[in-house]
């Protein structure tokens, strides 16, 4: 069995920003992910990221995946596995890993950091199952990763900000865009991307919803249908769309299966996603030594996932004996006032909210076994 000090499961924005903290203290540090790149949601991000300067808003999602990856290559302390999936983990800080090509390999931990990132929701619906029914973001990376336009003519169900912004960059990859459905009679995205899509021409139904998809053997259209103030559909409404592609951009929940296995207590608080593993402010789990970081934390945005990782290296080094209490406490405060500062905008106040609750629910019931 290998022997490492930290290791971290995901190479996205947090896994990336934990890894680099974690090592400026002199931390040894293995970041695991299966992908063949690292950025995790970044490397196919072609549009500016939202947020603040200090935070890269303004750069391309794939660029500041590519200024994390040049600031791991610096430090001599990061050891990086890539097409390597982490397929088990237990209490005991053991990992079975799957590099490419490989048999199962043993690591042994002294701290693990989960930064697995998130799974997409999906809706049900007669005929949701026929090829031609996806998430948006699987569209994503079969248009922006392996270049393949998955659709010609595109429903997009879900106008927050996922939905427009690959909506947009749909239309850039040379499909067209029928309509984007909205369950609510307001529109979910940033002014920014809704008026792109607008510019472009796509229209917007709302409050919409989907009643089935049609076709045989694979999608070849939509009947989509008007709801009311309860959501139920009102008659007379429905509109037929001719689409090959349905797109789901209706959410993500956290992706736990690891935390689940590790034996992690889960809390549910919907604001974060769902079931989120249960954490204190320094993103430790009820699993001693064992911390996630980033979206697996509660659906956030990669500036957030950013300061998490760093707010989980800084601990997990110390944990190690890296950093003394009162340089781990100086350092916690900054990242905590950054944090703050990004939930503090009238869209981040119920992810705020929610996590008060979380570190509430970790003081009230769980010591870490
Ligand atoms: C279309 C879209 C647009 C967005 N735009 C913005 C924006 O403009 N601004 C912004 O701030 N945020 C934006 N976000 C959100 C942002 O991308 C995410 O919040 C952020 O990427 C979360 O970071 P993370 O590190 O937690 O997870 P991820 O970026 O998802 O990284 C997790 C990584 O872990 C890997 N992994 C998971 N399980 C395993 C395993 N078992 N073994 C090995 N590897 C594993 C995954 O493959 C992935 O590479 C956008 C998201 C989407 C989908």
């Amino acid at each position: 069995m290998i022997h490492k000090e930290i290791v971290i499961v995901g190479g996205g924005p947090a896994g990336l920003s934990a890894g680099i903290e974690a090592a400026k203290y002199g931390a040894e540090v293995l970041i695991i992910d299966e992908n063949h790149l690292v950025g995790g949601q970044l490397f196919k991000q072609i549009h500016k990221f939202f947020g603040s300067r200090e935070h890269k808003a303004g750069m391309r999602g794939f660029s500041i995946g590519r200024d994390l990856l040049e600031e791991i290559n610096k430090s001599e302390n990061i050891e990086l596995w890539l097409n390597s999936e982490v397929i088990g983990i237990n209490k005991e800080k053991e990992l079975l890993v799957v590099p490419k090509d490989q048999g199962v390999v043993e690591i042994k931990a002294e701290k693990i950091i989960l930064a697995t990132g998130a799974i997409e929701k999906s809706i049900y619906f007669p005929g949701w199952d026929l090829p031609g029914v996806m998430g948006a973001g699987a569209a994503q990376t079969m248009m922006n990763v392996h270049r393949i336009l998955p659709g010609k003519k595109v429903l997009m169900i879900g106008s927050g900000n996922v939905g427009v912004i690959i909506s947009y960059q749909m239309i850039q990859g040379g499909a067209e865009v029928v309509g984007i459905l909205e369950a609510s009679s307001t529109l979910g995205g940033y002014g920014v991307h809704t008026a792109k899509v607008t510019r472009a021409g796509v229209p917007f139904y709302r409050p919409y919803t989907i009643k089935r998809a049609i076709g045989e053997d694979c999608v070849e259209g939509a009947e989509i249908v008007q709801i009311d103030s309860q959501w139920q559909p009102v008659e007379g409404t429905e509109v037929i769309l001719e689409v090959d592609l349905i797109c789901m951009a209706t959410g993500f929940n956290p992706l736990t299966e690891l935390a689940w296995m590790s034996g992690c207590q889960f809390t549910y608080i919907p604001e974060l996603g769902g079931q989120v593993p249960t954490h204190n402010d320094r993103l430790e789990t009820t699993v001693k030594g064992i911390y996630i970081a980033g979206d697996i934390s509660g659906i956030e945005e990669a500036s957030t996932a950013m300061e998490e990782g760093k707010l989980a290296g800084v601990h997990a080094a110390h944990s190690l004996g890296y950093l003394s209490k009162e340089k781990e406490k100086v350092e916690r405060n900054k990242i905590w006032e950054r944090l703050n500062d990004l939930r503090s905008g009238p869209m981040d106040i119920k992810r705020k909210n929610g996590k008060e609750l979380m570190f509430l629910k970790y003081n009230e019931g769980c010591i870490n076994d």
